[in-house]
């Protein structure tokens, strides 16, 4: 592990090195010491920071589909961890090995881990000169959490949600483009609306031709691995929504189905339009 380390006095070091003398304490809650160089302590610098917004939700609910949308309409990077895991671990670095059974088991990889890749993220957008972030899959343990609100302030926390059934569906569905990292779903979702909740249905979003040859489906999208992860989910990560439901960050918004009728809702609750970017460059 400590070969991954870079020089002792970046940032990142700094905050690994916080989580490796708690590593092993899982069920302990340190708080870490803040160390000014930290891309995510110089976020709380009332300088202009851009959008902190944190996108929560079980696997295959569509974070990385409307952060992702947010990210290009607001101008500001989506940071998806779980895009930083396999790219790990198409890097055939030392890590790899350990983040693949971790990962193909559905299990979340350490807090440490975790935080480390987040850090070196961080680093590289801000040298781009990078302001803000949507963050997509983190924190997704309480003690995640309790770090990044040390470290900086999130303004808003959204939380999508599906019916479980269809977040099984979805995943099973999920196909990614080999050669253009795109995203497509092959599900056709038509789930009848019961107990007084309404009924979803959701088109596929099929792929041009030239990506059709190329789609490949994540290891871990398997239908074991998937309830899996939904378990690891429940227990894990739930409790996040109540750490931010408590500080009034939360917004609730459940799916009413596919893009053409969730996109517009939920620009609708974040009261955007699509102009935003315009609008926003105008009252520069
Ligand atoms: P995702 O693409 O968000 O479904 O993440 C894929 C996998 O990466 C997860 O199942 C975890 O094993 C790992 N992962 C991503 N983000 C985190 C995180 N914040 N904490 C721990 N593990 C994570």
């Amino acid at each position: 592990m400590n070969r991954l380390f870079r020089s002792p006095t970046s940032s990142a070091f700094l905050l690994r090195s916080c989580f490796s003398t708690t590593a092993g304490a899982a069920t302990e809650t340190v708080k870490p010491k803040l160390y000014p160089d930290s891309p995510l302590t110089k976020a709380r610098d009332p300088k202009p920071k851009g959008i902190q917004w944190v996108f929560l939700g079980c696997p295959g609910v569509g974070k990385g589909t409307y952060a992702s949308r947010l990210s290009a309409l607001l101008g500001v990077p989506h940071i998806a961890t779980g895009d930083l895991v396999r790219e790990e671990l198409k890097s055939s670095g030392p890590l790899s090995k350990q983040l693949s059974d971790i990962v193909n088991q559905g299990q979340l990889v350490s807090d440490e881990i975790i935080l480390n890749l987040l850090s070196k993220r961080l680093e590289a957008g801000e040298a781009k000169g990078e302001a803000g972030f949507i963050l997509d899959g983190f924190p997704r343990t309480v003690r995640q959490a309790e770090i990044l609100n040390d470290v900086t302030d999130i303004e808003l926390v959204v939380n999508l949600k599906l019916p479980e059934s269809v977040l099984v569906e979805k995943c099973l569905g999920r196909r990614i483009c080999g050669e253009c990292g795109k995203n497509f779903n092959v599900a056709s979702i038509n789930v009848k609306g019961e107990n007084g909740s309404p009924g979803i249905s959701m088109a596929p979003l099929l792929p041009p031709p030239q990506c059709v040859s190329k789609l490949t489906i994540r290891d871990d999208d398997t239908e074991a691995v998937v309830k899996e992860r939904l378990l690891v989910y429940y227990e894990k990560s739930q409790p996040v929504e109540d750490f931010y439901r408590s500080q009034g960050k939360l917004l609730e918004f459940d799916l009413p189905g596919g893009i053409p009728e969730s996109w517009p809702k939920l620009l609708e609750v974040l009261n955007l339009d699509e102009h935003e970017d315009t609008k926003l460059s105008a009252a520069a």
